[in-house]
């Protein structure tokens, strides 16, 4: 054990975990396709492979970690049910998952989340909570609910089950097409990156990993960057599954270590790249999938010649919203 490293300390997730969590979600999660396109791949002048979480069981890759997360919990925790607090992907998958397992679920969403995930996330059976995202603290809220009925809160990201659920989707994809020279995650809490930085570091040893922010929201950016959690005000982006202030305590370890860079890119090269997807590629993504992919699209990161992974992270838009990205508005 080397106490330098933090995949190394007993309350951060290692490969490992990521390697139990893909024998528990093994049959249950899909083990989404790889898409690849030559008009991608003249664009970016790389070797393109995209992930695509957005035909995962839930519409995004939360599936993953809300899966495992739950799976550990004891018998009588599972009895007593779960709460979670989300914009919109992991309420969706901590429903679906308490579904599948038989565990009740409360799910603590802001009133301004897109009405097609709140819709999603009751009829998967969970129980919804609407909160004012701008005057009120979700967490508090999930605290108060946990506390007063026994369930369990299960964050969106800063959890060694979620964490190592999360990192699953790599993993397959490295199976599946080789080693790999970078791969491009989004970054919200930084649940997803800090399981893809584990599963890479472990099956592609130098693949560089690279986090993609929105360019309004580049909190995890200023935080890589100088070293400490930085906290800044809900950023007005359209990629809304990434609105997260600040990167958690066990994800921001794991990026530190394993992470290359952070970049950001613009809502235009998000809408952009929506529309690169379904013109070309017949994929649906939501604006927050689009950020990896943006990257690579609009040269934001250097793959040219290298073979790159490019995780799309969620399908998750609300049809109206998605027909005016199509058609050329970004709001
Ligand atoms: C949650 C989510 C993200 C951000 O994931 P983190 O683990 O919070 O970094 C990105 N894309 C989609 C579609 C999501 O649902």
């Amino acid at each position: 054990m080397n106490p330098s490293n933090p995949a190394d300390q007993p309350s951060l997730p290692t490969y490992d975990d990521v390697s139990a969590a893909a024998q528990r979600i093994a049959g249950i999660a899909h083990r989404t396709p790889v898409l690849t396109s030559r008009t991608a791949d003249e664009r970016s002048g790389a070797r393109l492979f995209f992930k695509a979480e957005n035909l995962q069981r839930g519409g995004a890759f939360k599936f993953r970690g809300a899966y495992n997360a739950i799976a550990r919990l004891a018998p009588d925790a599972k009895k007593r049910g779960v709460v979670a607090f989300s914009s919109g992907n992991h309420a969706q998958a901590i429903a679906y998952a308490g579904q599948l397992q038989n565990v009740p679920t409360v799910i603590i969403m802001p009133k301004d989340a897109p009405a097609m995930k709140v819709a999603a996330t009751k009829g998967y059976g969970g129980e919804v909570v609407l909160y004012d995202r701008y005057t009120e603290d979700r967490e508090e809220i999930g605290r108060k609910f946990s506390a007063e009925r026994g369930l369990t809160l299960i964050p969106p990201y800063d959890h060694e089950d979620v964490i190592a659920g999360q990192g699953t989707a790599t993993k397959e994809l490295i199976e599946e097409v080789g080693p790999l020279d970078m791969l491009l995650v989004c970054v919200g809490g930084g649940g997803l990156i800090a399981g893809s930085a584990l599963a890479a570091h472990a099956l592609s040893p130098g693949c560089r990993v690279y986090g993609v922010e929105p360019e309004a929201g580049n909190d995890a950016q200023q935080s890589f960057r100088s070293g400490s959690i930085v906290r800044i005000p809900v950023p007005v982006t359209i990629a809304d599954g990434a609105q997260t202030t600040y990167i958690g305590q066990k994800t921001f370890p794991v990026i530190r270590a394993l992470v290359t860079d952070m970049v950001t890119v613009t809502d235009e090269m998000l809408v952009d790249t929506m529309r690169f997807f379904a013109e070309r590629m017949k994929i649906v993504a939501e604006p927050t999938g689009c950020l990896a992919a943006a990257a690579a699209l609009h040269g934001i990161v250097p793959c040219k010649g290298k073979r790159v992974g490019i995780i799309i992270s969620g399908g998750n838009v609300d049809p109206k919203a998605y027909a005016r990205f199509l058609s050329g508005g970004i709001t």
